[in-house]
């Protein structure tokens, strides 16, 4: 039984660290991963770092 209370605790826990990302991103505070490194862009001539954001899933993308 106690397994499965965790688990439910676990759930809730997730749900709020979601919420608290949510509202992170609506304040501009992307949590950024790389999702193509140095990548050349043939149109710009120059190397594209994309990054996605692992909450919301919004894309930014830098040249160097
Ligand atoms: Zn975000």
């Amino acid at each position: 039984m106690s397994n499965i209370t965790n688990l439910a605790k676990f759930k809730k826990q997730k749900l709020k660290q979601k919420n608290k990302a949510k509202t992170l991103c609506k304040s501009g505070f992307h949590k950024w991963a790389i999702i193509f490194k140095d990548k050349f862009d043939v149109k710009k001539g120059k190397l594209v770092t994309t990054y996605q954001c692992i909450y919301c899933d919004k894309t930014k993308t830098t040249y160097l």
